[in-house]
């Protein structure tokens, strides 16, 4: 994933910069980015952030930025913003979405011999430079935006910052939010929308998709219409958007409230107590416990002052022991007592294997598990989102190959709710985890609890539509 804000203001505008790229930070783990434009030139910082929070890193190098417009980027993955020198002229350009058909495109480039590489890591092409070839074919900016934003298979939003302004382009499918803030002096664009009310912006509109806009310190014109179809990320309302952030006009807290009320509807247990598996299940707990009048409490409780979320090591079963790490149980909430959980989602399984049995190890009677989505059953294609490299990573598609002797490609039957096939694989998931019972939200659900028509939001995760 990733998250980029940009700021196109009166005034110096670095502070805003810094902390609204800041509140991007539960969106990427690896590299963050920070470019301003002062009218005679660029000036950039770039930072490896994965063992330090975005924060820490820049601190030192903001008392060098110094202009009135800027980007910034958190990156799961390359080095940006990158400052490419063209025909349409200098600029600064950061990106978020995944490129599937990045190698075709290289091809392509390759084919006309007018173009190189030079941000290569790992022996792969940077992503978002990929991107900047592409707008470098047309006439204009818009053009040459339309045209990438086009070519690309996956999702792709972009911010490009010149010396009259920033463009702000919304993934062809608005896989991704992309939203405009405005206060007195500024104009700003975000994907998260929680980093407007510190920094006293106005949430102003959201991008449709496929909407191109410039930014300036005199407001936002539209240079190309929303011509695409929506198709927004559930799993933004669901796990990884920030709950004080709204999209589409749907606020993730609140959506979560609504989730966690639809599972209870049709529950029949009677646990002592709800609870969520920090952070993102406790919204989907409260709408659990106030739907079913049930005490809502927290028999884990996370240790954050010295494990941020931007720790992120690449060995499995390092990031197992730091999950572990984190959450600590308190025994006296635990001990002889029902307990229901809400949890965003189950992936892997692995780590809620161990925090369950843990739960039992302090002298839990029952644990009852809740997600609040449905099993997920396909890996993403859009947005990178998880980080698996296998698909029977997915503990649903490891329950139904074990039910199925192999991968099975008829997975319809077992993304229904109602069908015996579903309850199978349900089934064995619950034993694999040592669960009391296991009850997953259904797709029609959540996107209710959601708010907007199926036909909108991307499900793929959950049944293949995308
Ligand atoms: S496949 Fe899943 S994570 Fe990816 S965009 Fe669709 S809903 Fe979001």
């Amino acid at each position: 994933m990733g998250g980029f804000f940009g700021v196109a203001s009166r005034e110096d505008c670095i502070t805003d910069l810094f902390y609204g790229t800041d509140y991007h930070s539960h969106l990427g783990t690896m590299r963050g980015g920070l470019v301003v434009n002062n009218g005679r030139g660029f000036t950039r910082f770039i930072h490896d952030i994965t063992n330090s929070q975005f924060r820490s890193k820049f601190e030192n190098d903001i008392s060098k930025m110094k202009g009135n417009l800027g980007i910034g980027v958190i990156s799961d993955n390359e080095d940006q913003p990158l400052i490419i020198a063209s025909h349409l002229g200098d600029y600064a350009i950061a990106t978020v979405g995944v490129i599937k058909n990045i190698d075709a495109l290289k091809k392509e480039a390759f084919r006309k011999r007018t173009t190189h590489f030079s941000e290569m890591s790992n022996g792969e092409v940077n992503p978002t430079e990929l991107i900047a070839t592409l707008i470098n074919q047309e006439g204009t900016f818009e053009d040459g935006i339309r045209r990438a934003q086009k070519a690309i298979e996956g999702s792709c939003s972009i911010l490009l910052l010149t010396s009259k302004g920033i463009y702000a382009a919304r993934d062809w499918h608005g896989r991704t939010p992309v939203i405009l803030g405005r206060k007195a002096d500024a104009y700003s664009v975000t994907m998260e929308s929680c980093a407007f009310p510190n920094l006293d912006y106005e949430h102003f509109r959201d991008l449709g998709p496929g909407e191109i806009a410039l930014i300036t310190e005199d407001g936002v014109e539209r240079v190309a219409k929303a011509d695409g179809n929506l198709r927004i990320c559930s799993f933004l309302w669901v796990y990884y958007g920030y709950p004080s952030s709204t999209y589409e006009g749907i606020n993730v807290e609140q959506s979560r409230y609504r989730c966690g009320a639809a599972l209870a509807k049709r529950d029949n247990v009677k646990p002592d107590i709800v609870a969520g598996i920090p952070d993102s299940g406790t919204g989907h707990a409260i709408g659990y416990a106030n739907q079913a009048k049930l005490p809502h409490e927290r028999p884990f409780v996370k240790y954050t002052p010295t494990w941020p979320r931007s720790f992120m090591p690449q060995n499995q079963s390092i990031r197992d022991l730091v999950a572990k790490m984190k959450l600590i149980p308190i025994r006296e909430i635990i001990k002889d007592r029902k307990l229901l959980f809400c949890e965003d989602s189950i992936v892997r399984g692995t780590q809620l294997r161990d925090t369950v049995k843990r739960l039992f190890e302090a002298g839990a009677k029952e644990v009852h598990m809740r997600p609040a989505c449905p099993p997920l059953l396909y890996g993403c294609k859009f947005l990178n989102f998880s980080r698996s490299k296998s698909i029977l990573d997915l503990a649903g598609r490891r329950a139904v190959k074990t039910l199925e002797g192999d991968d099975c490609r008829n997975l319809d039957k077992y993304a229904d709710p109602c069908s015996k096939c579903h309850g199978a694989m349900v089934e064995i998931i619950r034993k694999e985890l040592g669960l009391t019972s296991l009850r997953y939200q259904r797709l029609d659900d959540l996107t209710k609890a959601i708010g907007l028509p199926k036909s909108k939001l991307c499900t793929y995760c959950w049944d293949g539509k995308g």
